[in-house]
């Protein structure tokens, strides 16, 4: 993992963690006025990372993740927790997790989105999930205080199946 800083706030950066090391790129960042360096992360017990299995038994499918990613965030954490979807056809998000909503949610992916008539069906038919999970993304960063996520009042992060049912991979990386 890399982290990109500028030039004016590389000594800030650099004095304020022992996490940090200087790369080789980060030798010349203090007389390089180019104003961007590759700073590594050398102690890589400061990232704390988990995979949840999300299963489904529905084609496309909302649902709220939110306990299980809190569950996976270690009660020292302050930071941010990184959700990362390792696939192409699901995604995640954050929005309210009001369940007819979730159920207004897969409506309105399923009518933007129409099942036929794309290129790719002709290979993998499944080019409906593709373009669906893309709108939604497959990331999302939360603030993390001692431990909790500091998600808004309505806010629940929602894990969105495209080509389901299947089981998937959810990365929750604390750091
Ligand atoms: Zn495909």
């Amino acid at each position: 993992m890399f982290l990109a800083c500028g030039t004016i706030n590389y000594k800030h950066v650099f004095e304020s963690s022992n996490h940090f090391r200087r790369s080789e790129a980060g030798t010349d960042c203090s007389r390089n006025t180019v104003g961007r360096v590759l700073m590594q992360i050398a102690d890589r017990d400061a990232i704390m990372s988990e995979e949840l299995s999300v299963s489904t038994d529905e084609r496309l499918s909302v649902i709220d993740v939110t306990s299980r990613v809190q569950e996976a965030v270690p009660p020292e954490a302050t930071g941010t927790c990184t959700l990362f979807v390792p696939h192409t056809t699901a995604g995640v998000t954050i929005n309210e997790g009001e369940q007819r909503l979730l159920g207004d949610f897969e409506t309105a992916l399923s009518e933007l989105v129409p099942d036929d008539g794309w290129d790719h069906d002709r290979i993998d038919d499944n080019a409906d999930a593709h373009v669906r999970s893309m709108l939604v993304g497959p990331s999302v960063t939360v603030p993390v205080e001692d431990g909790q996520l500091e998600l808004g009042t309505w806010q629940s992060i929602l894990f969105i199946e495209c080509d389901g049912p299947r089981t998937r991979t959810l990365r929750v990386q604390t750091a």
